[in-house]
């Protein structure tokens, strides 16, 4: 049996979808009996494939090379994966976004002069330079979807996308709501899909699934404001993920 080619790619991202992967290995034994890892990006950067089945690409696009690299996985692959928050929302290196004008500043800051850096000064997703089939949320992603995803489709399976809030999920698991307890929480303008973890043990959701299309934002910041955050940093709270001001 020709089994199906795989391949995993990374930009610009702290990697810790990556290490969430390797950690998921021993939940993964029976995936990976049947597919054929052509690339790992730990330990190939370029792709050497010819044609993928599915590719993973994880990180935003910050710099030439992301924008080429995504482009030449888009060519070869025939399922791509947007792999965790960075590379579907810019994620966490799409911090710098709203101060992109500051761009040339914080190097100079960091670096102590100017230097030449070849990132751009806006982080994208990478489904603003091409097509993606599907989006893996998560900073980091959970190991249980991707053995989900993985598996649904090899079996030519559209995999599941929730477009309900990680409150959806609290109420399923029976985990008492932490706004209760006076915790501010970002659940529910969030997309489901994590099985909402942090409000299991008691810590709240911080929004790395990214915001859901229809969340009620104006509620979710009279909730926040009534548990005394300021607008502020209310603003920064539904921008974190994305480097994008929400606008609902
Ligand atoms: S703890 Fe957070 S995610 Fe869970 S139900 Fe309450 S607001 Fe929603
Ligand atoms: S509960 Fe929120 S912060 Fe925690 S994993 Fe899920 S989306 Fe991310």
């Amino acid at each position: 049996m020709v089994k199906p080619k795989v391949a995993f790619f990374g930009m610009t991202s702290c990697k810790g979808c990556y290490f969430q992967l390797l950690l998921a290995n021993e939940k993964l034994p029976h995936v990976l009996e049947n597919i054929d890892v052509t690339d790992f990006w730990m330990l190939n950067e370029e792709p050497k494939g010819d044609c993928y089945d599915i590719a993973f690409i994880d990180g935003a696009v910050s710099n030439h090379e992301n924008a080429e690299l995504v482009r030449e996985v888009r060519e070869k692959a025939k399922y791509v994966i947007a792999f965790g928050t960075c590379a579907c929302l810019g994620g966490i290196p799409a911090l710098r976004n709203p101060d992109e004008k500051k761009h040339n500043a914080y190097h100079k800051m960091v670096y102590g002069k100017e230097i030449a850096i070849k990132s751009y000064p806006h982080a994208d997703p990478v489904h603003k330079h091409i097509h993606v089939d599907y989006k893996m949320f998560g900073c980091p992603i959970s190991e249980r979807e991707v053995v989900e995803v993985v598996r649904d489709m090899l079996l030519g399976k559209k995999p599941r996308e929730p477009d309900y809030p990680v409150c959806v999920e609290c109420k399923k698991n029976g985990t008492r709501c932490l706004f209760k307890d006076g915790v501010p929480c970002m659940g529910p303008v969030t997309n489901a899909g994590c099985d909402a973890p942090c409000p299991a043990s008691r810590t709240a959701c911080d929004g790395c699934r990214g915001p859901l299309d229809d969340g009620n934002w104006a509620e979710e910041a009279k909730l926040l404001e009534g548990h005394g955050i300021d607008k502020k940093h209310i603003a920064f709270m539904f921008s974190k993920y994305t480097g994008e001001k929400v606008e609902k």
